[in-house]
């Protein structure tokens, strides 16, 4: 076949394949198979050997033979839901072969009398008499080599048998080896020197699933290129991308910054210096800030908002849920209520008239900073003049998401995001590659370290107490239950069993909120806690998400064990926001497993965020940690960014090296293709002027 039609067959809809009707083709959506390539994501875990043929004499109960027999009686019963029966011989003796649920048709047609075939399975014994039942493999004599070999084991999905699925794997395999390398020699001796099509035979016939098998990386090699391409290709066409510069001074934002209670840390001042340089520029801003949990995002994102107001443009801000966008809402009134800069807020819960005047006032430009949830993007929210977006917390956003709202916003639009989850160096790559990224590492001064204890269940008494007198000084607790299983997100019997008992200790003063609150009920109860109404707040881990509770200083974390280092992180950084230091006590039930010792002893020792990321990482491999599953990051088939770090660091090069000439990228479209990539450069609004 030629080099094109191979990579057409293989980016074709998986119902080209012979076998594939449409119930197949929907099982096969189950798992994520679309086109043809798919199906070769998906490796045998393991084999099946099928090798031992036996004569009917020589049958093992329990083991898996494979039989050459002769077809001589069939036995189809009258009464439904009894099984079928076809009796087989060999020179040494019978056997018979037992159907569930299979057509008297279907049976005739595998088994024809007096032919002789090939059957492979399970030995029984039943009735004085040996037997298969629903053997996996019957195939004509012929075709024995199919059967009498080590046959791979694949993780299906429900109704796609093995048999199926090899069959489908063979049609693809039979078909790439005429593929021809892409990657220069030079690339390709540092990835292992096999080839593409290779590797996937390899991998599929001889069960090599080892990460670190040269078969298994050069196929990630190739997953990691696309994915790093594309996004570097995303972040070259936003950068040809021309804006009208913003202009402003600096005298503003020195008022702004001279008003606040604290100074500024050095990072937050060279961040502020590289968001201002962006926004000078004629080219758009595609900027990430990552910054721990409490480093003080917020105020570096409102003085780039000011200076943006302050040059004539609009600001959106966007907050991921309604209490952060009106706590956020009130910060920003207090910090710029010395100037005339117009503040709203917009949320869903607004009565529409409220929201028809107020969306009019933003079309008329009335407003300066809006603020909201993603309401905030709504067609009928229309400005004026939109110059930058701010969004809050944006861990959950792709790359596709990302072009989507810089568009979204007109060519004129600068965009930043702020994440409070840190990720290793290595991945900022892999997930923000599209982005200019700005770290704030240092915490602000007059931030006292959190202190981290561990303790085990059985000391409850001692916390009580210390809670008891905790509270009576006036300070606030959150208390975290994880879900009980965390496949059902119902499940919040441990945080309602917590919330009855700790009630009875502590009479009035516990609130509980958990994910089967609708949000007035789970506003209510935080809007009681921020008021100081009550002093302990028992919940699921909803709190997650960066809301400010200065007053809270101690979190309890029950069955802390359950979760991995960055959620615990996070958790914690819900306090000690304040002045107070604020402590964090993790409670464990007893025989802690070797990682979870190392989590907490981890936790002890650091509140770095980005070191915790590291750490994080190395424990659990990059496919259980929170945050990159939700980053787009998931979105990896072969590769893992733990095991391959090595990769992505040739994938950098090699990629500076494509894009010295342009002509380069045709030999990739294919990879592109194939994970999906090839439309998301095109998705940028090219506007040159
Ligand atoms: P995050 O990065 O999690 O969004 P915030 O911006 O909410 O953090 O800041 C957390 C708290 O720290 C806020 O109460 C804020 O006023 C305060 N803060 C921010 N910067 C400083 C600083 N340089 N010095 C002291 N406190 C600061
Ligand atoms: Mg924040």
């Amino acid at each position: 076949m030629n080099q094109l039609r191979i990579q057409n067959f293989l980016i074709q809809n998986i119902t080209t394949l012979k076998g594939v009707g449409l119930k197949t083709k929907k099982l096969l959506k189950k798992k994520k198979i679309d086109k043809v390539s798919d199906l070769l994501w998906n490796f045998p875990q393991s084999y099946t050997d099928r090798t031992d043929t036996r004569t009917t004499d020589k049958l093992e109960v329990g083991k898996i033979a494979t039989l050459k027999v002769r077809v001589i009686k069939y036995n189809f019963p009258r009464i439904r839901n009894l099984p079928s029966k076809v009796i087989c011989e060999d020179q040494s003796g019978k056997i018979d072969i037992i159907f569930f649920n299979s057509r008297e048709g279907y049976i005739r047609k595998i088994l024809p009398l007096n032919k002789m075939v090939v059957i492979s399975g399970k030995i029984n014994y039943f009735n004085k008499k040996y037997q298969i039942t629903n053997p996996p493999y019957v195939v004509p004599e012929n075709k024995e080599s199919y059967v009498n070999t080590v046959v791979p084991k694949y993780s299906l999905t429900e109704g796609i048998t093995e048999k199926i699925y090899r069959n489908l794997i063979d049609q693809v395999l039979l078909n790439i080896s005429d593929l021809k390398e892409w990657h220069n020699v030079k690339v390709l001796k540092k990835i292992g020197s096999v080839s593409w099509s290779q590797s996937l035979i390899e991998l599929h016939r001889n069960y090599k699933n080892d990460f670190n098998s040269k078969y298994y990386k050069r196929l990630a090699y190739d997953e990691i290129l696309a994915n790093l391409l594309v996004l570097s290709q995303v972040r070259k066409r936003i950068k040809k991308v021309k804006k009208t510069k913003k202009i402003f001074n600096h005298i503003f934002s020195q008022n702004i910054i001279r008003k606040l209670k604290f100074t500024l840390t050095k990072g937050q001042i060279n961040i502020i210096n590289e968001i201002n340089n962006d926004l000078k520029s004629e080219y758009k801003m595609f900027r990430l800030l990552q910054g721990d949990v409490g480093s003080g995002k917020t105020i570096v994102s409102f003085i780039a908002a000011g200076n943006v107001i302050n040059s004539g443009w609009q600001v959106a801000f966007m907050a991921p849920t309604e209490i952060l966008a009106k706590q956020h809402y009130k910060l920003a009134l207090e910090i710029f209520k010395s100037s005339s800069i117009k503040i709203n807020l917009l949320t869903g819960k607004m009565d529409s008239k409220e929201k028809i005047l107020l969306q009019q006032n933003i079309e008329k430009g009335k407003v300066n900073l809006l603020i909201g949830t993603h309401t905030l993007f709504q067609k009928k929210t229309k400005f004026k003049k939109l110059g930058l977006v701010i969004i809050d917390e944006q861990h959950k956003f792709g790359v596709r998401q990302r072009i989507d709202l810089s568009n979204k916003g007109g060519k004129d639009c600068d965009l930043l995001l702020m994440s409070a989850t840190p990720i290793p160096r290595t991945l900022v790559l892999a997930v923000y590659g599209d982005m200019d990224v700005s770290r704030l590492v240092d915490k602000p001064l007059n931030r006292k370290e959190i202190l981290t204890l561990s303790k085990p269940e059985e000391k409850l008494k001692e916390i009580i107490d210390f809670v008891k007198k905790e509270i009576i000084n006036h300070n606030q607790v959150f208390w975290v239950c994880p879900l009980i299983d965390e496949s059902k997100k119902l499940d919040y019997t441990a945080a309602i069993k917590k919330y009855e008992s700790l009630s009875k200790i502590f009479p009035n003063k516990v609130g509980l909120i958990h994910g089967g609150l609708v949000s007035a009920e789970k506003n209510d109860v935080l809007k009681k806690f921020l008021k100081k109404e009550i002093s302990i707040l028992v919940s699921t881990t909803v709190i997650e998400v960066g809301i400010d509770f200065p007053n809270a200083n101690i979190i309890i974390i029950e069955n802390s064990n359950k979760f991995g280092l960055s959620q615990l992180h996070q958790l914690r950084g819900r306090v000690g926001r304040g002045k107070v230091r604020g402590v964090c006590i993790l409670l464990y039930k007893k025989n802690l497993s070797e990682n979870a010792k190392k989590r907490i002893k981890i936790l002890k020792k650091t509140n770095n965020g980005f070191f915790i990321a590291e750490e994080d990482m190395k424990i659990r491999g990059f496919g259980d940690v929170t945050g990159y599953q939700q980053s787009g990051l998931k979105d990896f088939k072969v590769a893992d960014p733990v095991h391959h770090e090595n990769l992505f660091k040739i994938a950098e090069k090699n990629i500076k090296e494509i894009e010295i000439d342009e002509k380069n990228f045709h030999k990739y479209d294919f990879l592109l293709k194939l994970f999906d990539k090839a439309d998301i450069v095109n998705q940028i609004a090219e506007k040159k002027d």
